[in-house]
């Protein structure tokens, strides 16, 4: 049997729309016509490269696998896709919408250059014309404007680790609902670490503040986790539906170890910190031994340890900014090797309480039994390697959140919830 990967992006608009709640009208629309067991797997929703200049509120794409009888069908389920985007989009401004699709007799054959073309768009800027090549070698069909950079790439889609959104949404004629952070907490206490990026502090995060019709996304390692937290509160704050999507949110995916600095792209460089300059407001401006410039801001939290960190070797990631001095825009930074050491008083060797100096002699005394003498200071490197996490408002949606580490692919042994969509 045949199955259709359909893909759209670039939906949303100034002001309004999203492009998941086309998908979700689409998938409302098979459920309607009782084709919803054509659906394979869940409807994927791909996060993009998000240093990229152009990008679309979220920079999310999407796509579906249908399971078709032939190609005639096809062409029904991307005509239904046309004509859902015709009536939603308003295209004003820069929305320039786009539909990708390919028809494969087995679908775990992805072909590799559509893979290619998906981590491409997640980590590099791509173009129209590169889209349409790619389409072209692997046989997609192509329709609309810059929006099939997006659909095209959310076909390639083959994750190694994923993680699920439980996305709601709400009467787009009503006034946003305020989530209670209570609600929002005691469910993060009860569905962590299988559901994060919930809450922070008082802050929460579930709940965009955009003109969109989404009402929140729960998002977490397990959908039965991210179901059991999204029901209860679409219930109680009215959504009017909701869908449960596999996404690559949170999986790091858009990091590279590209050693080169080109802007929009993402670089991962080593080098000894020999500047370090920081801002009125506690940005860190640093620069490496071999010439990269990277910009720290304070919301990583680190600028403090930073202060002692010149003449260290250090890992540095992040996007590429195109201003004058190519800039990288730090997502995370490890210290490889410490420069510095701190240097203690040993405990006393009579009683093993603490030891302080007297006078300028180098002789230390106890302070609990008197016993006085010379003996060396112990000297400790810090040896500690620190990893950048910025606070969880901070998140970019492909950053991998550190309440993920060692649940890494868990989504992929996940069976498929009987009910997805409602
Ligand atoms: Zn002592």
């Amino acid at each position: 049997m045949p199955y259709l990967l359909l893909g759209i992006d670039d939906t949303d608009w100034e002001g309004g729309g999203c492009t998941t709640y086309v998908m979700y009208s689409f998938i409302k629309y098979l459920v309607n016509e009782g084709r919803i067991d054509k659906v394979i797997g869940l409807p994927r929703l791909t996060r993009l490269n998000p240093y990229i200049p152009f990008k679309t509120r979220g920079n999310a794409s999407l796509s579906v696998i249908l399971s078709i009888d032939d190609e005639g069908e096809a062409e029904d389920y991307v005509e239904t896709m046309k004509d859902l985007i015709d009536n939603m989009v308003k295209p004003t401004g820069k929305t320039s919408p786009g539909i990708a699709y390919v028809v494969l007799n087995d679908v775990s054959k992805i072909n590799p250059r559509l893979t290619w073309f998906y981590e491409k768009a997640i980590r590099d800027v791509v173009t129209m014309d590169l889209a349409r090549r790619v389409a072209e070698r692997v046989g997609a069909k192509l329709i609309g404007g810059r929006g099939i950079i997006g659909a095209l790439a959310s076909l390639g889609f083959t994750p190694r680790d994923a993680t699920f959104e439980f996305t709601s949404y709400r009467a787009e004629d009503t006034e946003r609902p305020i989530i209670d952070p209570y609600d929002v907490k005691l469910w993060d206490e009860v569905t962590g670490p299988f559901t994060f990026l919930n809450i922070d502090g008082e802050h929460v995060l579930i709940e965009p503040h955009g003109p969109d019709p989404v009402l929140f996304g729960v998002r977490g390692d397990s959908p039965y986790h991210v179901l059991a937290m999204g029901n209860y509160l679409a219930n109680k704050y009215g959504a009017v539906g909701w869908i449960l999507y596999v996404t690559n949110q949170g999986t790091g995916e858009h990091r590279s170890h590209a050693s080169s600095i080109v802007p929009y792209r993402y670089a991962d460089i080593t080098g000894v910190i020999v500047s370090l300059v920081f801002d009125e407001h506690g940005h860190a401006y640093l620069t490496l031994d071999n010439g990269v410039k990277a910009i720290v801001y304070r919301h990583l939290g680190i600028s403090k340890d930073l202060s002692k960190c010149i003449g260290c070797l250090v890992q540095v990631w992040g996007g590429v900014k195109p201003d004058d001095e190519l800039s990288i825009y730090v997502e995370g930074i490890r210290v490889l090797h410490d420069r510095y050491v701190e240097i203690r008083n040993p405990k006393c060797p009579i009683c093993g309480g603490p030891m302080e100096s007297v006078g300028r002699s180098g002789l230390l005394r106890c302070k609990r039994c008197g016993f006085e003498d010379k003996i060396p200071r112990v000297f400790e490197p810090r040896n500690q390697w620190f990893y950048a996490k910025p606070r969880k408002s901070e998140y970019r949606h492909l950053m991998k959140p550190g309440e993920r580490i060692g649940l890494e692919g868990l989504a992929l042994y996940m069976p498929k919830p009987s009910l997805w969509v409602y």
